[in-house]
């Protein structure tokens, strides 16, 4: 059995929900599928997971939002009519949205939790009624039916363990499809809460494992997974294969095909995950697959990834090696402000700390490089935004003795100064901190080492 997870530029449209059928059709084994909500259908276009946080947004700051709930189900509408379906179908969707609007929540997260959520909702309930008029006998089901039980944030939520044991006892029926809605599930109260944005994955991921699917398949709107981003390396090549680890370093490190923690489910169940085109599903795509079925990797590398959200917190002070406690006062600073940190390499006389830009706020920073000179001294201290981190990824690099002779060559022999390497304890991974400007150029001179 399959389950098939379809990304929102994949049913943003009738025609797209036309490749959708015929690939659903197309494979008897492709039993339970999950949407996404529509996503954009050209560049510019807003997704519908954006219009419903406006709606929310709109109704939180008492404002009108009759165009909003307008544009939203036209969005259903455009679908609905392509397949000529009854009226009464957008006419139940247009009720739903409007619904929102009237209900009363504990508050404003929870709000915005069900709201985004409706999202995918809507488009399963469509995708059913599409599937129905096209002859395809399948059911829709509610993530509370199949006892998808998530805790956390109402709006960053995390899977529960009873989560498993509640899809042990689903049954799919005989020769039916399920269509499931991505990106939420239900707390123990039964609130709706989506997980992080991007989060459809995730429940494609959960319902694989939890219903033990011999495929998790995702399809979106690219051929493959590439080696490097095609924006900066042209015309790169596809990564056919890949390890569950190759593809964590690398989506945590900028490769968006993947969200960062979607495929951890899949992980823990042993599931394969094949990432395939909906405009193209013929390509093979890429197989992300459990490290042991991965022996002869085809490459020493596998992926360049590059992301330029980090900032890194530079301090020197002599015979810090030496010093009982250095460590334990800085992380008690990061504690009080309440900040995680991504990597800390080190060397006798200093220490760089690389956060996530993205979470940190300009007095945050302030308050955290005061209380770092006054607490611990040091006798150089510098904060740096431009900050690039580029991860080098590959089972091969474990069997390979010079992979970071090489790429260490490749970037000085092109004056691209090197401010941090770090090889992962697992040795699939090379971690290389950079000047943000200098980080395209670091890509494209490492792919043309080992690639070109
Ligand atoms: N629709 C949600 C989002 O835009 C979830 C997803 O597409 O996976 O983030």
């Amino acid at each position: 059995m399959k389950v098939v997870k379809f990304g929102g530029s994949s049913l943003s449209t009738g025609e797209q929900f036309e490749k959708v059928i015929k690939i659903i059709n197309d494979d008897f084994e492709r039993k339970v599928i999950v949407t996404s909500a529509p996503g954009k259908r050209f560049a510019g276009d807003t997704k519908v997971t954006d219009l419903l946080i406006k709606y929310a947004q709109a109704v939180i700051d008492n404002e009108d939002y009759t165009n909003i709930i307008k544009e939203i189900a036209s969005r259903y509408r455009e679908i609905s009519t392509h397949f000529q379906l009854d009226e009464s179908v957008i006419k139940l969707l247009k009720e739903k949205i409007i619904a929102l609007g009237k209900t009363e929540f504990p508050d404003d997260e929870h709000l915005m939790a069900t709201f985004k959520a409706h999202g995918e909702f809507l488009n399963a309930i469509l995708l059913n009624k599409v599937l129905n008029s096209q002859g395809i006998k399948s059911i829709f089901v509610d993530p509370k039916t199949a006892g998808i039980i998530v805790h956390g944030q109402p709006n960053d939520a995390d899977i529960s363990p009873e989560t498993y044991t509640n899809l042990a006892k689903f049954e799919i029926p005989a020769d039916t499809k399920v269509v499931f809605p991505g990106f939420f599930g239900y707390s123990q109260d039964g609130s709706i809460y989506t997980f992080s944005r991007g989060g459809s994955d995730i429940t494609g991921a959960l319902l694989s494992r939890g219903l033990h699917a011999d495929l998790y398949e995702n399809f979106t709107d690219v051929d493959a997974i590439y080696v490097a981003n095609n924006h900066v390396v042209k015309h790169p090549q596809a990564i056919k294969k890949m390890s569950y680890r190759e593809m964590r370093e690398l989506s945590y490190a900028g490769f968006s095909v993947f969200q960062d923690e979607a495929i951890i489910p899949a992980i823990k169940g042993q599931v394969p995950v094949n990432v395939k085109n909906t405009n193209n599903p013929e390509a093979d795509g890429t197989m992300i697959v459990p490290e042991q079925f991965l022996f002869d990797p085809a490459n020493q590398i596998t992926g360049i990834a590059c992301s330029k959200r980090f900032s890194a917190l530079y301090i020197h002070r002599y015979l810090l090696n030496k010093e009982v406690g250095f460590t334990l006062k800085l992380l008690k600073i990061f504690y009080k402000y309440n900040i995680s940190y991504e990597h800390m390499p080190s060397g006798i006389d200093d220490l760089t700390v690389i956060f996530d830009r993205t979470k940190l706020d300009k007095t945050t920073i302030k308050h955290l490089c005061h209380d770092v000179k006054e607490i611990l001294q040091p006798d150089y201290l510098e904060w740096m935004d431009d900050y690039a981190i580029i991860m080098v990824v590959g089972e091969g690099i474990a069997h390979n003795v010079n992979t970071i002779g090489e790429i260490i060559d490749s970037l000085t022999k092109n004056n691209i100064a090197i401010h941090m390497i770090n090889q992962g304890a697992s040795r699939i991974s090379i971690m290389i901190g950079i000047q943000e400007s200098d980080a395209d150029d670091a890509v494209k001179q490492i792919y043309k080492t080992f690639f070109d």
